[in-house]
């Protein structure tokens, strides 16, 4: 029987490619994305060929953003938010304005006038949180300072996106009556601001609802599911909450579902569930991401680069070199470090999902000609294809920055220990990582067991794949400029071992052992661990102490 639906076309077609041309750029040392950008422009309406629906593809891109940005939203907590927004607030807006300069400067230049140039400006200022998000994780950066400054920026411009969408209409309204030599009555400016104040105020309770209720009804209805005994449901349920919310942010409040489903990530954040909830939806988010960069490409009308290359030329120049300067003047001028601002500036050096929106909003309310619109597809696609070399110059730039952190940390101050290594995530490993994800501590890990890594990689926590014996796998880890070492292995004999490997690659790092019994104990010590902790002993005596509440003496004596 033949197979006429478009969505199994797209799906098919869309994956089948997206693999083979993923492939082949992974094999030419290129990022993955590149190849699903390409995938997209085989299958899009500019080549020959079969042509997948367009407007299906865009809503399973969008799809990929809602369970990005939930993931987003499950490794943060609102308190990370808040703590960048000295910097993030003011940074991102004064970008934008910027941004916005350059792109009237551009559009001047080409003779379309000051509203396209306001309309291309802000589409040229605004990231990628597909792409910035993905080199993050990819980078294992989210957890770091610099990791949470960039989400903090990334959703400061998204809502500045959102206000500026309320605007665009109610301008380009206004502007038809000066057209027609009608006067603006103060009544419309007011509604102008009145339509902002709505916009904002809906965003506003839309927080406080998810943050007041949300935060109560979720974890709740999370438990309850876990009681029941099945991981299907429970994938089900996380599911429906993040896509659920998200629908319901566009639907009720306008807000967009990308906000919405952050939104979503940061109260089921709160909940201790979280990360197996995060775990549940990595798979489908990664398949749907893949989407998402096959629909961009599907955009992309590649004879635009012969048809007119300088202003195509002139716009990437924009994103890729005029805003990273300006993005990292302000980053300095905040106070931040070169290696944050190399970080923070390449994650974001490409335009993106918010961009493509702006723009169908300026082509639908005449604000701007569809000349611009192929500039802002053909720079965004452009820009994504060349990010990760972008990336591959600033981790340059952070390398030298790390150095020379390493050579201030000579100096006479004596620095609390900066660099752990812990060996093992399983029961133990993971309750030591999550104080050190409290003391903000700098750490990586070493794990063999392949979900764990995979757990830490999309927490944004280093890890090096392997068994924690082999020499390459320490000092991957950094062992050797390590100050302190947590050996979380259960085999105290396998444990000994790692002592041994630590003391040899770096004799001044301090060894905290895990062991089981008493030979185990002087196993490690022989091999200079600094630190051994019986587990069997200390539950043992955990249990005394508490025993001795109940009958004083004669049980703590026993
Ligand atoms: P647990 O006993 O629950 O604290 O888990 C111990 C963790 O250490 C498990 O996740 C193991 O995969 C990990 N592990 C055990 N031996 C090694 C090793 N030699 N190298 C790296 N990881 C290890």
């Amino acid at each position: 029987m033949p197979h006429d639906s478009p969505l199994i076309a797209l799906l098919s077609i869309g994956f089948g490619l997206a693999f083979v041309f993923g492939a082949i750029a992974t094999r030419l040392k290129l990022s993955p994305l590149v190849g699903y950008l390409v995938a997209g422009v085989v299958i899009g309406p500019f080549t020959p060929g079969f042509t997948a629906d367009a407007n299906l593809a865009a809503d399973v891109a969008e799809i990929g953003v809602i369970l990005l940005m939930f993931g987003v939203g499950l490794h943060f907590s609102p308190k990370d938010l808040l703590s960048v927004r000295g910097v993030a607030v003011p940074v991102a807006l004064l970008q934008i304005l910027l941004a916005t300069g350059l792109g009237i400067a551009l559009a001047m230049a080409l003779g379309w006038g000051f509203e396209t140039g306001v309309v291309l400006g802000l589409a040229l200022s605004v990231s990628s949180t597909v792409v910035a998000l993905r080199s993050l994780q990819e980078r294992r950066l989210m957890q770091t300072e610099r990791g949470k400054l960039t989400v903090g920026w990334l959703v400061v411009e998204d809502l500045a996106m959102v206000v500026a969408m309320v605007l665009l209409p109610t301008w380009a309204h206004i502007r038809t009556q000066v057209d027609n030599g009608e006067a603006i009555t103060v009544l419309q400016m007011q509604d102008a601001g009145l339509a902002v104040a709505l916009t904002l105020g809906k965003v506003a309770l839309f927080a406080l609802i998810m943050l007041l209720a949300g935060k109560r009804v979720v974890p709740w209805l999370l438990h309850r599911v876990v009681h029941m005994g099945s991981r299907e449901l429970f994938r089900l349920a996380v599911l429906a909450i993040a896509l659920g919310v998200a629908y319901a942010a566009s639907a009720v409040f306008d807000i967009s579902v990308a906000l919405g489903a952050l939104f979503a990530g940061l109260i089921m954040a709160e909940s201790e569930l979280s990360q197996q909830a995060a775990n549940e939806t990595l798979p489908l988010r990664d398949a749907f991401a893949v989407l998402f960069f096959v629909s961009v490409g599907m955009l992309f009308d590649p004879m635009i680069l012969l048809r007119n290359p300088w202003p195509l030329i002139a716009t990437v120049v924009i994103i890729l070199v005029f805003r990273s300067l300006i993005s990292v003047g302000l980053l300095k001028l905040f106070g931040q470090s070169r290696e944050t601002a190399a970080t923070v500036t390449a994650s974001r050096a490409q335009i993106g999902e918010f961009s493509f929106i702006l723009a169908g909003v300026g082509l639908q309310f005449g604000l701007m000609p569809e000349a611009a619109n192929d500039l802002i597809l053909g720079g965004a696609i452009i820009s994504i294809m060349v990010s990760p070399l972008v990336f591959a110059i600033a981790d340059r730039i952070g390398r030298k920055a790390e150095i020379l952190d390493i050579v201030q940390q000579v100096a006479p101050t004596p620095a609390p220990p900066k660099r752990v290594v812990l060996v093992g995530y399983g029961r133990v490993g993971s309750l030591i990582g999550k104080a050190l994800d409290e003391a903000g501590a700098m750490y990586s890990v070493i794990e063999d067991r392949e979900d764990l890594v995979e757990l830490l990689n999309s927490r944004g926590i280093a890890v090096v794949p392997g068994n924690a014996i082999s020499k390459d796998t320490m000092e991957k880890a950094g062992v050797a400029r390590a100050d302190l070492m947590f050996v979380t292995v259960p085999d105290g004999f396998e444990a000994g071992r790692i002592v041994e490997l630590a003391r040899t690659l770096n004799p001044n790092v301090k060894v905290y052992a895990r062991a089981h019994s008493d030979a185990e104990v002087e196993h490690l010590r022989t091999f200079g661990a600094d630190l051994i902790v019986s587990g069997e002993q200390e539950i043992a005596d955990a249990m005394i102490e508490k025993a001795t509440a109940v009958i004083p003496r004669r049980v703590a004596r026993a």
